[in-house]
């Protein structure tokens, strides 16, 4: 069996696909964790950051139907919603003032209604009620599927958006890069290539991105470590991205449960397995996420010791706005507790990663 020196002495020469293909399949999950311990806490220190950010979903409308979303709904749907850009405006204004928010991430689905001026008035809309709150969003797969819908290139519509007031761009609809995957979990959007060309796009307009993978469904361990390459190779040629958030897929209505190609979600040793070998591979070019939304907060904590240096952000919903009482998302304090508990020392952070407060 492999031993953490060992790994530590293969990462640092630089892993190879087949030399991470090993490691994901073969090494026992406390060698892996330890070993990306150490590289987490030589590239990037014991802190770990969060941003204070709400979630707020502007359309659920979607026409791509992924196996894999219990989210969105198609054209025509009784329960389809486009929000006005006044309403999340005012939404944003209200989350920043109340909850001290200082992001704005807007997710919705593929909604072939929806005109380069409903964007243009959101962006603008947001950043006149709530000039220093960050817009985070849309994803790189809604700039191919709008590029594709207004007869335009992806460049184009990310300049659009940039100068309307996009600052950054959320890490969704990367899910899994190997075609042979994408084409049982998400037919219906943009390819991998062609999410990659728009990162890299992003990336040369000034717009910086984050990355995601969907994990736990039918991938293996070499479409895991494909993906990986693809995000630190484009990482190495433009710096773009920000952060590297691993999701863990939950099959609950879905699709691909009612078909039963997933039956339930993946052991909490692959989580640990695939943020280790995250680190291993992306080292210190790209902080990682252990994204507590869909991984519980007990075991965000677990994988702040396993490669993980950031918790992403606290994740209000704007449903707190209707539901007096009711908590959706984590506070600044909770997510500390999840970093104090792994040992580290917690720090709030803007969507450009930059410090705001040690807490
Ligand atoms: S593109 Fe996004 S919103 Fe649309 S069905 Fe797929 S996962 Fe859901």
């Amino acid at each position: 069996m492999v031993s953490t020196q060992e790994v530590l002495e293969m990462a640092s020469r630089g892993l190879d696909r087949s030399d991470a293909l090993y490691l994901m399949r073969e090494a026992d999950i406390f060698t892996l964790a330890h070993a990306a311990e150490v590289l987490t806490r030589k590239f990037f220190g014991d802190v770990v950051t969060f941003v204070n950010n709400v979630v707020v979903n502007y359309t659920n409308i979607c026409v791509a139907r992924c196996p894999i979303c219990a989210f969105s709904r198609p054209p025509g749907h009784r329960e389809g919603y486009v929000k006005r850009p006044e309403v999340v405006a005012a939404a944003a204004e209200r989350l920043a003032r109340e909850l001290g928010a200082t992001e704005l991430h807007l997710n919705g689905g593929l909604n072939p209604e929806l005109a380069p001026e409903y964007f243009d008035e959101l962006f603008r809309s947001v950043k006149t009620r709530a000039p220093r709150v960050a817009i985070k969003g849309p994803t790189l797969a809604e700039a191919v599927f709008y590029a594709k819908a207004w007869r335009v290139s992806v460049r184009e519509v990310l300049s659009r958006w940039r100068d309307a007031g996009l600052d950054a761009i959320s890490g969704g609809g990367a899910e899994i890069f190997a075609p042979e995957v994408r084409k049982v979990i998400a037919p219906g959007k943009a390819t991998g290539e062609e999410w990659l060309d728009a990162a890299r796009a992003a990336h040369e307009l000034g717009i910086p991105t984050n990355a995601t993978m969907l994990y736990g469904h039918v991938e293996r361990g070499e479409h895991v470590v494909d993906h990986l390459f693809h995000i630190k190779e484009l990482q190495e040629r433009t710096g773009g991205f920000l952060l590297f958030i691993p999701v863990k897929f939950n099959p609950g209505n879905t699709e691909l449960y009612a078909r039963g190609l997933v039956k339930s979600p993946a052991p909490a040793t692959y989580d640990v397995r695939v943020t280790a070998i995250a680190r291993l591979i992306l080292l210190g070019g790209l902080k990682v996420g252990a994204y507590w939304l869909s991984v519980g907060k007990r075991l965000a904590s677990t994988l702040l010791l396993a490669g993980a240096n950031d918790l992403v952000g606290t994740m209000y919903n704007e449903a707190v706005l209707a539901s007096a009482g009711a908590r959706h998302g984590a506070t600044p304090e909770e997510l500390a507790a999840i970093a104090r508990e792994a040992g580290k020392l917690p720090a709030l952070r803007d969507t450009f990663h930059r410090v705001i407060a040690v807490l």
